[in-house]
């Protein structure tokens, strides 16, 4: 019988696959840690898996962790995101490789307004404030987003549901895209520039384009240099989008108003562990690197880092599990759909 293993399983997942089981016959494991984690004896249990689906939490899915499973035939994403496989490794070995593309790209750009309008009015930091019963009000002097120009870095999904958004709030919206659409610039009311340009014009940046090997640090040192002062940086695509130290240097100087950031650089630390220890036990020096700079940003009042959390709305979450085993199934009945093989 076929089995498949569901990692990263919390009880929202368990949850819906006993209300929804799998009108097809397998063998369902579900285990809360990621494949890279698992002990030897946990590996037993699971190594025979024909199918393994993974929660964007699993951060290492690379030749190591996949070669401790020989039958494996398909990896089912629970994300949009892929970056955490190795593609090369699964065309090497024939194993197919499904994602669940858009299943929240007003999620996604509802959260990213969340996070822009509490740099720009600093909400969590007056809170923060009230809770100490510390009040200053000057202290949150915000500004408005009526009238401010946003620079959207990537015009998918999500991308256009941010400028969907931003045009609700008389914002003027500027847009980067290597593969840019005129027709979504017509529909959604945005501009497409080049990145000196939106750097050089925009109030914010916004990201949402994948991490590929080309956009490694596409906001460095050198990025930032061509910001205007005072420009906000929301990230809730990938944190390698970003040079940390290049952005907590920029935050630091004032160069950077203010930074919302769902996701980071060396982020599982963030999300999984005590951050302090867990940066004691990183051993590769430039990653120790840049988790005590994310330590150090923790600590500047300018910045809102929320654990990866943007897609997590019930709402969402359902659409990604219902996708992913509908990926899983029309995969077993011989009908590949979601491939991120050839992209
Ligand atoms: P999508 O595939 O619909 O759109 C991505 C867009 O980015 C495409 O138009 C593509 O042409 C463009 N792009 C590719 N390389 C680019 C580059 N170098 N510069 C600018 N644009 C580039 O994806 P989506 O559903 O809109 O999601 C965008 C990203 O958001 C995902 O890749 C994922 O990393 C991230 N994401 C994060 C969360 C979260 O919880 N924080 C949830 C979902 C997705």
């Amino acid at each position: 019988m076929t089995k498949i293993v569901y990692f990263n399983a919390s009880e929202i997942t368990r949850d819906y696959y006993k209300n929804n089981p799998l009108p097809i016959k397998a063998e369902t494991v579900f285990m809360e840690k990621s494949p890279a984690d698992l002990t030897a004896e946990e590996l037993k249990t699971v190594s025979d898996a024909d199918v393994i689906s993974v929660f964007v939490h699993a951060v290492d899915v690379g030749a190591r962790v996949l070669s401790q499973f020989p039958n494996l035939k398909l990896i089912a994403l629970r994300s949009t995101g892929y970056n955490n496989v190795d593609l090369s490794y699964c065309r090497e070995h024939h194993i197919e490789v499904v994602n669940v593309p858009g299943y929240g790209d007003s999620t996604v750009a509802e959260f990213t307004f969340g996070l822009l309008i509490d740099v720009t009015r600093k909400i969590s930091r007056s809170f923060r404030a009230v809770q100490e019963a510390h009040v200053d009000t000057d202290h949150y002097l915000g500004f408005d987003l009526k009238g401010r120009t946003i620079g959207i870095i990537g015009t998918g999904a999500i991308g256009r549901y941010v400028a969907k958004i931003a045009k609700s709030f008389d914002m003027t919206i500027l847009a980067y895209d290597p593969y840019p659409n005129p027709k979504f610039a017509e529909e959604y009311g945005f501009k497409y520039v080049d990145l000196p340009e939106m750097f050089s014009t925009a109030d914010i940046i916004s990201l949402h384009c994948p991490l590929t090997k080309e956009n490694y640090h596409l906001l460095d040192e050198a990025a930032f240099a061509q910001m205007k002062k005072g420009v906000v940086i929301i990230n809730t695509a990938r944190g390698e989008l970003i040079d940390t130290e290049a952005l907590f240097k920029a935050l630091s100087n004032g160069k950077v108003y203010g930074a919302g950031l769902d996701v980071l650089e060396y982020e599982s630390a963030l999300i999984h562990d005590d951050l302090y220890l867990s940066a004691l036990n990183v051993r590769e020096s430039d990653s120790l690197l840049r988790s005590l700079i994310n330590l150090r940003m923790l600590q500047l009042k300018n910045v809102i880092i929320t654990p990866h959390v943007a897609f997590n709305s019930i709402d969402a979450v359902h659409r990604i599990l219902k996708t992913a085993d509908d990926n899983i199934i029309a995969f077993l009945n011989g009908k590949t759909v979601n491939s991120v093989l050839n992209k």
